[in-house]
């Protein structure tokens, strides 16, 4: 252009031809195209990319691991990265310190990611690396560690030092997948295998991990009408006096009667719960049995619930409590409430307003598993428990290990002066028993003592009549057939 400013223009051109048809010469038009032309490069510009963090678009994303997939000799890692505490940051900060951490976190895997890769922010906390190339798969470990350092470094915002972290799912192709759809998918199973196994870390695919995965998703699929099809149940373990070997209580500890699979452990579905948001449900529903079934037992006898961290925090738990008190008629102060520490960690003025509300409503709080976790003695001082129990990791080394007997006679002589009650789980043997009573410890639970078992069969141990009332789906007729914990897993 006469201004010097480059132009873009469209031609339209066409023969003009003489009477005989012979193109005697050319006709046509210019256009100027230069808004059209900038226009479409802006609104491909605006789809390739993420306006928030400047990292790829999802739309881009896909195009790139599309044109790497469809080509014969295509090869590439891709790493999604999720962040872990994105939630919390953005609740507490607000809005505008989360798109603050968003374009960190985006700047921080760019530059890790180098020139080859694509950097894309797939939407809400999720980001994606794309590095293409064979040789990409030989560095993906070393890669997976970078990236899970860099998001564990404090993010400045406002004054505030927030740390995120990111659980990173990895799967390479074409070693774990043929299409796109499946490399994502593959991907996506890596990061849920680090996401239930504590998240902050990395992990690349592998076929197990997608065996297992679809286990998890049937049980998950059977755990929702377990409720509905009654077919949970507590077992029962009871808790001795140390002096004695009367019972002074039992804790409470759920059973799912799997319609394949038999009795399972709460291991083995308390995760899939948590995972699949149905644990305040299941939690909600053991306390209610509890209490329940404790009304028909003598009064001298406490029962202990488990609650859970996210049952703790939901914000039904102190009315379901209530409710379950009222409506049983249970006396308040037979009931405990087990907690462990992840409960204290979360927020603490959220942990403390529930335990005052729950303390004010009579039942007994024990922090469970004591020994584990972080183990603040601060925790005992700082919150209202009753009592305390020593997990049973620590009472299994109590024998061999002396450093063992010395933390254990600290915490039963902090929580004596703060006016706990102590109780050591895992007891096995005579042992451990004679070692616990000669600290002083007064309560004791374990094997030892007794296993896990059926309401009927304490029941029977306490010599109790006139309880069909108490439990409908079972008649008293089983309770021969069932002396120690059932372990019969049936089969198909
Ligand atoms: P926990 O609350 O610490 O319960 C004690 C666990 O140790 C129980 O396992 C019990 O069977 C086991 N145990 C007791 N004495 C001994 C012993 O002498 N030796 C050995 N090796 N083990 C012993 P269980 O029933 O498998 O429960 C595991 C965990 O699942 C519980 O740990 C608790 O955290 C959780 N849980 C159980 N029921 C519930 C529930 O209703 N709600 C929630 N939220 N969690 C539950
Ligand atoms: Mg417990
Ligand atoms: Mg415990």
């Amino acid at each position: 252009h006469r201004t010097r400013e480059k132009r873009w223009i469209t031609e339209n051109a066409w023969y003009v031809r003489n009477k005989a048809g012979v193109p005697i010469y050319i006709e046509g038009t210019i256009q100027d195209a230069t808004e059209r032309v900038e226009g479409l490069a802006a609104v491909e510009q605006q789809a390739n990319t993420d306006q928030l963090t400047g990292a790829a678009s999802r739309f881009h994303f896909l195009n790139t691991l599309n044109a790497i997939t469809r080509d014969a000799n295509g090869a590439c890692v891709l790493f999604i990265v999720d962040l872990d505490k994105f939630k919390d940051v953005n609740d507490a900060l607000g809005h505008g310190a989360g798109d603050a951490v968003l374009s960190t976190v985006a700047q921080r895997l760019r530059k890790l990611a180098g020139p080859a890769a694509t950097v894309a922010r797939l939407g809400g906390d999720e980001f994606a690396i794309i590095t293409p190339g064979a040789s990409a798969s030989m560095q993906a470990d070393m890669k997976c560690a970078d990236i899970v350092r860099a998001m564990r470094e404090p993010i400045e915002i406002e004054g505030h030092n927030a740390i995120v972290g990111a659980s990173v799912g990895v799967a390479i192709f074409p070693a774990h997948a043929a299409t796109t759809e499946e490399l994502l998918n593959n991907a996506d199973i890596a990061l849920y295998h680090v996401k239930t196994n504590g998240r902050n870390n990395a992990c690349i695919f592998d076929h197990a991990m997608k065996l297992r995965l679809q286990q998890h998703k049937a049980l998950e699929a059977d755990l929702r009408s377990a409720i509905p099809a009654d077919a949970l149940e507590l077992y029962y373990q009871p808790i001795v006096a140390a002096k004695t070997g009367s019972v002074l209580g039992y804790e409470a500890l759920m059973r799912w009667n799997h319609p394949r699979r038999g009795f399972l452990p709460p291991d083995q579905f308390i995760g899939i719960a948590e995972d699949a948001g149905l644990m305040t449900e299941l939690g909600n529903w053991a306390i209610r049995r509890a209490c329940q079934q404790a009304v028909a037992l003598p009064g001298h006898i406490s029962i202990a619930v488990n609650v859970s961290p996210s049952q703790f925090r939901s914000s039904g738990i102190v009315e379901q409590v209530k409710r379950a008190l009222g409506d049983t008629g249970l006396n308040a102060s037979r009931l405990v409430l087990e907690v462990t520490e992840n409960v204290l960690m979360t927020s603490q003025s959220i942990a403390t307003r529930v335990m005052d509300d729950l303390t004010a409503l009579g039942v007994k709080l024990a922090l469970d598993d004591f020994g584990t976790g972080y183990s603040s003695l601060s925790y005992l001082q700082r919150y209202a428990f009753s009592k305390v129990k020593i997990d049973r990791s620590f009472v299994a080394g109590i024998e061999s290990k002396p450093a063992n007997t010395a933390i254990i006679r600290a915490i039963i002589r902090l929580a004596a002066d703060l006016g706990m009650d102590v109780v050591a789980e895992g007891i096995e043997s005579e042992h451990q028993a004679a070692l616990l009573r000669a600290e002083g410890c007064e309560l004791l639970q374990g094997y030892l003592f007794g296993r896990p078992r059926p309401f009927v069969d304490i029941c029977a141990d306490l010599a109790l009549h006139n309880l069909q009332t108490c439990m409908p789906q079972r008649p008293l007729g089983t309770l021969q057939d069932a002396p120690e914990e059932r372990t019969v897993h049936k089969t198909l």
